[in-house]
């Protein structure tokens, strides 16, 4: 009998990952949580743990001919610590597994590092171990993350209920115009090495994309104000595709409202100017590594004058769909164009 072959492409990089799933099984008493979360949440008795894991591979997540080392370096601490955030954690050790080509040299590595010890300084973790390798293509950064949180505060993506106002951290967009801004300047490079890069007025989104940041900072407010999310999730692969995973998670719909979504000035600008539509940069954009959460009504007035929170809508029944209320008052099926980084 012919063996069946399947295209990873067919499957998509969130089908792959159901499917193997389907056939894992988790079997200790101290495992809460496994496949499914931005971590993966483990009884320590008094607390939970959580334990989560990313992997940056160079000319796939990362180029280098623009991707200064030590940002690279603080970039893959801080997509790892933003999934601890996601949970409402505290992330307290990491591992660093590399992946190096003799193309580097020791001086360039130390650079590497110099992010990644500014990154453990900034989020207050320590780096405890991790593993070295020869590759022999290209740069390869895996960081583990372990962090704890108390059992009262932990929030998972499965728990949204109907009602819960849908609040983001900080601004939406920024960091997939940064991209678009380098990689055309590395173009206008390539064709010509005299051409000074033209980055004035893009800074913002610039640095949105090389230092993204984890949003520890509103775990700790929301901590203080005294508010527990229902539900959470960072924004890694775009509002859209992050929404959906929450929706689907906590089986409910929700309603962004648009003119809500929170863009910075310069965001537009740049938008404009690439002719790309800053709604679909915010919703589609991706590595904004903001905090998408959920709160209950009750908690509006805890959270309503904080500038690094905007509530964009609230949590339906399911079958009101994930819909975008446009500015003209339409109602549109979100659906995700983010990163099918398996289908390309
Ligand atoms: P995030 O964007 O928050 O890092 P992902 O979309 O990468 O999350 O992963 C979703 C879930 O699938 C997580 O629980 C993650 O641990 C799990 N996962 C991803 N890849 C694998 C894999 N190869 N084997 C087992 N679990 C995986
Ligand atoms: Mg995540």
């Amino acid at each position: 009998m012919a063996q069946q072959r399947t295209e990873i492409a067919e499957l998509g990089e969130f089908g792959l990952i159901d499917r193997l799933h389907a056939g894992i099984k988790t079997t200790l008493p101290d495992t809460i949580t496994g496949i499914g979360d931005d971590a993966a949440v483990l009884d320590l008795g008094e607390e939970y743990g959580l334990l989560t894991t990313d992997l940056l591979l160079e000319n796939v997540h990362f180029d280098l001919a623009f991707y200064p080392l030590k940002h690279l370096g603080y970039k893959a601490v801080a997509v790892n610590v933003s999934d601890i955030a996601a949970m409402n954690g505290i992330p307290r050790q990491i591992t660093v597994s590399l992946g190096l080509s003799n193309r580097f040299s020791v001086e360039a590595i130390e650079e590497l590092y110099a992010g990644i010890n500014a990154a453990c300084t900034d989020f207050r973790v320590d780096l405890v171990g991790g593993d070295t390798s020869a590759s022999r293509s290209g740069l390869l950064i895996s960081v583990s993350v372990f962090g704890k949180v108390s059992k009262e505060k932990i929030a998972y993506r499965h728990s949204a209920k109907v009602s819960d106002l849908l609040c983001v951290s900080g601004d939406l967009g920024a960091a997939y115009l940064g991209l678009q801004v380098l990689e055309r300047e590395k173009q206008v490079y390539l064709a010509d090495p005299s051409m000074q890069p033209e980055l004035d007025g893009k800074e913002y989104v610039i640095q949105r994309q090389l230092r993204p940041e984890a949003r520890m900072d509103v775990v700790y407010e929301l901590d203080e104000a005294g508010v527990v999310p229902t539900a959470m999730i960072d924004v890694s692969d775009g509002l859209a595709s992050d929404l959906l995973h929450l929706c689907r998670r906590s089986e409910v719909g929700a309603v962004v409202f648009e003119e809500n979504l929170p863009i910075d000035d310069q965001t537009y600008l740049v938008a404009t100017e690439l002719n790309i539509g800053p709604i679909t940069a915010a919703m589609n954009g991706g590595e904004d590594y903001e905090l998408l959460f959920t709160i209950r009504q009750a908690d509006y007035d805890k959270i309503k004058n904080s500038p690094n929170i905007s509530v964009i809508g609230f949590i339906t029944e399911p079958a009101n769909g994930v819909v975008l209320h446009t500015k003209g008052g339409n109602r549109h099926p979100i659906t995700a164009q983010g990163w099918t980084p398996l289908s390309s």
